[in-house]
């Protein structure tokens, strides 16, 4: 039976708990009004349930064959960064963010088949936003959060696997910091009409470490921090861009496949006829 000071420990701790959900969180309430009638970065929104996605791979997941690979472990020649080079740091089969920079596929991309594996620095060290972040942006704009998001409490539309300021993961499917991590992702490009208009939004579907996490998802516009997503016409192909956020975070093991999801029978071992 516990005492009467400790049931009063009990009980606050029991409200306290019963209320996390409502408390501002990491984030913002003073940005622009998203259309799903959340704020940009709304520390209100409701965290994604997290789900042990089970053990990391023992190894890197073999690309298949008709895959380009853009990164093996052994350097970093398909990606430019600062200086006309990526000069991220490689070691034992792994590239690390150093501040050296964001780098980006040489070569560019629309509609694809993207397989990324990465790692949070462990022991974690900082906090929301501050801890293991980093980013894959399709076409240099269109981003996948990169972040540590084990126990690590951020707003919703910033954690691993958010399209960033965007739409949260359906759940938090992050493995500890220091474990290996896999994204496969399916890109639709968007499409713009002569006129600069948006015909189709871009899309995407995100397995995060073998669990669904967006399901043939819209982008609401180019990613962007505190403010809203506004298309701007760009090219029908464009980089892949890893970010820079100053954490080092690892990458290893990437590939891609290209597709043409209007015509997916045009392509074919990475060679579009
Ligand atoms: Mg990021």
């Amino acid at each position: 039976m516990p005492s009467p000071l400790s049931r009063a420990a009990l009980v606050l701790g029991c409200s306290t708990a019963l209320l996390a959900q409502d408390q501002p969180g990491p984030g913002y309430t003073d940005t622009p009004m998203l259309p799903t009638g959340w704020h940009v970065h709304d520390a209100m929104r409701p965290r994604p349930v997290a789900v042990d996605p089970g053990p990391a791979p023992a190894a890197p997941i073999p690309a298949p064959k008709d895959a380009i690979v853009l990164f093996d472990g052994k350097n970093l020649d398909a990606f430019t960064g600062r200086d006309d080079k990526a000069q991220w740091r490689i070691e034992g089969g792994f590239a690390a963010v150093n501040r050296t920079g964001d780098i980006q596929t040489r070569a560019e991309f629309g509609d694809c088949q993207l397989h990324v594996e990465w790692a949070t620095p462990s022991p974690a060290k900082g906090e929301s936003q501050g801890r293991g972040n980093s980013g894959i942006f399709f076409f240099g704009r269109y981003e996948v959060q990169v972040l540590d998001s084990f126990e690590n409490p951020t707003y919703a539309d910033g954690q691993a696997a958010a399209l960033y300021g965007q739409t949260p993961p359906l759940v938090n499917a992050c493995r500890p910091p220091g474990e290996w991590q896999t994204y496969d992702i399916v890109f639709r490009a968007p499409r713009f009409a002569d006129d600069g208009a948006v015909r189709e939004p871009a899309r995407i579907t995100v397995i995060h470490n073998g669990i669904l996490v967006h399901h043939d998802q819209a982008y609401m516009g180019p990613t962007a921090h505190r403010s809203l997503p506004k298309y701007v016409k760009h090219a029908a192909k464009g980089p892949i861009r890893l970010q820079d956020h100053g954490d080092p975070v690892r990458y290893r093991n990437i590939w891609i496949r290209e597709l043409d999801l209007d015509r997916p029978e045009l392509v074919r071992q990475g060679t579009k006829k």
